[in-house]
């Protein structure tokens, strides 16, 4: 290609330089006739070989080194959305040099998927709460006994008074919806920004002297950049912080972005954000909606609309002219990274995108991560602790340790449990027990051989699962359902059984156990269906259920003020993990899995069964210590010379043949090694799980004291990478991994 300028003719710029969703880390030069510098940031529609693409323009110029006969025009500039602001085109730079991925893909990512293709249509979006116009309470009020499903729906608006008639969609099952569709082409109901819809609740406390501090210190923070990591107990009012300073920054006229781990686990702080502000508009953000919702909600921020937008890891690529603060809740939830595809850190996206914008940020947590932690006891972030429970009568839950090898567990269950458990129904409370496994048993296995049941595909143990037709063995990771065999394969042997627990078998221990109890099973199975989450959060918090089992999506933000006891069962599994950050997950879960337990005026217990009760982890948990917890694993860290104490990025290979993944990572450690930079380049091994769906994976760790030179090395290893041949392998880097 000729390196000469081929000026053309024109009066205004005439060259525009585009972003384009590919892997080649570059821009394209189009003709044209009419951009100009407000253009910059603008969606564009180009040619692209024999396609046309939406792309981002990010430069003007006069002259480009593209032959002229060679140069090609843009279709259309999208001047009917504003374009992206400049901090965002910044963010996308530092993203895509920092996670080393292509530009156009980066800004790609950060479009709403409706904005990533040519213009569609707008459909109008889902409103977060509704309430019943005048002709549709006449209506309501007179539906027949006989109308299941539109009975239903009339009861939820018709149960308040006054202003309490409106219902939030985070209330609404999908069986609710469906009515609710017609109900508003026939205008019974509307659309509402959510108001005070529990009067009681929207009463603003009196701050704890520890909140009133907190939030001085924040306030006192309010017009540069710092972090801030807000550490509280559960229960000690982080989200009443979160509150005031919201309140501060809507008084400045300022957005807010909240970020909270996963939208459909966090109803009632959505709930509690639109009563506090009943006339602001709050947008959420998350990869559930649909297209024509979420671009309107993207829109909303953009245009500036939007006073708070409340969203999922995704949303801090929310464009946002007037954004005035950060909040990153449970700041220490591994939802905030994205495993797969384009990987990254929200929690540390965030932090970097409040520098930028030279405004606070604040990342609240129970159970910070360590890297936070440290970050805090080294001076980058400022830490505040709530350390007691904001009501005056609640207090921390009592933790009991109990030891399974004298007080023997049959079918998972102590007999401390049970009699725990036997008390609560007694007293008409509610129970908990968490369990961090679904399905019936994890294994199925040959009482004659041992044998256990493998996934053909994968490297892992099958699962068994029961339902209505009986059991099916069923594999996590690639899906594979199988029919359990009458025999074993390898002896022959008929005797065999489900070894451990699961959520489904621990259900049906407990109503063996307590025929009169009414339980609840709360998995990633029971709640697939949309909707089905709010459904039974309603039902327990009516009091229709005795006893929760569940895994840890029951654990996360939720307020069960009739809760008084939490069992917990198979922990130590995660004491014997390979993985160096099991047990850091393992204290965050049981941490606030006990917070349920004694939310409000009655006293909680929580009941752990292990067979390590002097472990320093469940010593800690017993003296609700994350401190202590976390000064010891730091210190373990720094002793084995793992994050945050190291920088590291992983080299991921996946190929049908082992041998191809394996070929490709040495062939990248040797490329790594000529480049001389004295970077640890570990040997190339298999994953944890080795092998998912028949795809053999592997993986090539590289480390490094200090961030900056590991980003330097990748910087360099990263061409010679593309460059090698790596055929039939799917390879990417993952820049501070968080899964081996
Ligand atoms: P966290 O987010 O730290 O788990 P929450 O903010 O949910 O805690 O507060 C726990 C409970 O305490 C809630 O019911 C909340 O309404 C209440 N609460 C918070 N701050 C105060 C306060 N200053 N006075 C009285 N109650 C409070
Ligand atoms: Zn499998």
């Amino acid at each position: 290609m000729s390196e000469a300028k081929h000026f053309v003719p024109t009066l205004s710029a005439s060259i525009a330089r585009i972003a384009f969703d590919t892997p080649l880390d570059r821009l394209f030069d189009y003709r044209t006739v009419d951009a100009c510098p407000d253009d910059i940031g603008r969606r564009v529609e180009a040619p692209f070989g024999t396609r046309t693409l939406i792309g981002v323009l990010l430069e003007l110029a006069d002259a480009t080194a593209v032959p002229l006969e060679n140069l090609k025009s843009l279709h259309a500039i999208d001047r009917s959305t504003p374009p992206l602001p400049a901090d965002l085109l910044a963010l996308a730079r530092f993203f895509a040099g920092y996670y080393h991925h292509s530009l156009g893909a980066v800004l790609a990512m950060m479009l709403p998927p409706a904005l990533r293709r040519a213009a569609t249509p707008a459909k109008p979006a889902e409103a977060l709460a509704y309430r019943l116009t005048e002709t549709g309470r006449a209506q309501a009020e007179q539906i027949p006994k006989g109308h299941v499903a539109r009975k239903t729906l009339a009861e939820k608006f018709l149960r308040g008074e006054g202003t309490r008639t409106e219902v939030l969609r985070a209330d609404l099952t999908p069986r609710d919806k469906s009515v609710l569709r017609d109900w508003l082409k026939q205008a019974w109901v509307e659309p509402v920004t959510p108001s005070h819809a529990d009067v009681q609740t929207d009463v603003m406390p009196a701050l704890t002297d520890e909140q009133a501090f907190a939030v001085a210190a924040i306030r006192a923070a309010a017009h540069a950049f710092s972090a801030l990591l807000l550490h509280g107990v559960t229960g000690s009012g982080k989200t009443e912080v979160y509150l005031r300073l919201v309140e501060d920054s809507l008084a400045r006229g300022q957005q807010v972005l909240v970020l909270v781990p996963e939208i459909h686990l966090t109803p009632q702080l959505i709930e509690r954000f639109a009563r506090r502000f009943p006339g602001r508009k709050l947008v959420g953000l998350h990869s559930n909606l649909a297209a024509g919702e979420r671009r309107n909600a993207w829109l909303d921020a953009l245009e500036g609309r939007a006073d708070i937008v409340l969203g999922t890891r995704l949303a801090v690529f929310t464009p946002l002219p007037r954004l005035g603060l950060i909040i990153v809740d449970e700041e220490h939830d591994s939802a905030y990274k994205q495993m797969e595809g384009m990987r990254y850190s929200a929690r540390d996206v965030a932090v970097w995108r409040a520098h930028e914008r030279k405004v606070p940020v604040l990342l609240g947590s129970a159970t910070p991560a360590l890297e936070s932690w440290r970050n805090a006891r080294e001076g980058r972030y400022t830490l505040l602790s709530l350390s007691k429970r904001a009501h005056s009568q609640a207090v921390l839950p009592k933790v009991r340790l109990i030891d399974s090898r004298t007080d023997r567990p049959r079918q998972g269950l102590t007999t401390a449990l049970l009699s725990g458990l036997e008390q609560r129904l007694q007293r008409g409370e509610q129970s908990l027990i968490f369990i961090n496994r679904r399905g019936y048993a994890p294994t199925l296995l040959c009482n004659g051989c041992g044998y256990v049941f493998p996934c053909t595909r994968c490297s892992a143990h099958l699962v068994l699962h029961r339902n209505q037709s009986g059991y099916r063995l069923v594999c996590h990771h690639c899906g594979l359902i199988a029919r359990p065999p009458e025999a074993c394969p390898e002896c022959g042997n008929l005797d065999l059984r489900p070894a451990g627990q699961g959520t489904q078998r621990v259900e049906e221990t407990l109503a063996e156990h307590f025929p009169a109890a009414r339980i609840l099973r709360i998995d990633r199975d029971t709640a697939a269906r949309k909707g089905a989450f709010a459904a039974m959060r309603e039902q327990v918090e009516a009091r229709e259920v005795d006893i929760l089992v569940g895994t840890q999506i029951v654990a996360k933000g939720h307020d069960f003020p009739h809760l008084t006891l939490v069992g917990v069962i198979g922990a130590d599994q995660a004491l014997i993990s390979p993985d160096f950050r099991a047990s850091e997950r393992l204290f965050a879960q049981l941490m606030q899995v006990a917070g349920r337990a004694g939310r409000a005026q009655h006293p909680g217990e929580v009941l752990i069964q292990t067979a390590y009760p002097r472990h320093p982890l469940y010593q800690s948990v017993m003296r609700h210590d994350y401190p202590g917890f976390a000064e010891t694993a730091l210190r373990e860290r720094r002793g084995a010379d793992f994050p945050p104490y190291v920088s590291q990025a992983l080299l991921r290979a996946e190929a049908r043949e082992e041998a191809d993944a394996l070929g490709f990572l040495l062939a990248a450690r040797d490329a790594g090694l000529t480049l001389k930079t004295g970077i640890l380049l570990f040997d190339p091994v298999a994953a944890l799980m080795a092998r998912i769906a028949n795809h053999h994976r592997m993986q090539l760790l590289v480390q490094a004291n200090a961030r900056q030179r590991l980003q330097q090395f990748l910087g360099q290893w990263l061409p010679l990478l593309q460059a090698l041949p790596g055929k039939g392998v799917k390879w990417s880097l993952d820049v501070d991994p968080m899964d081996y």
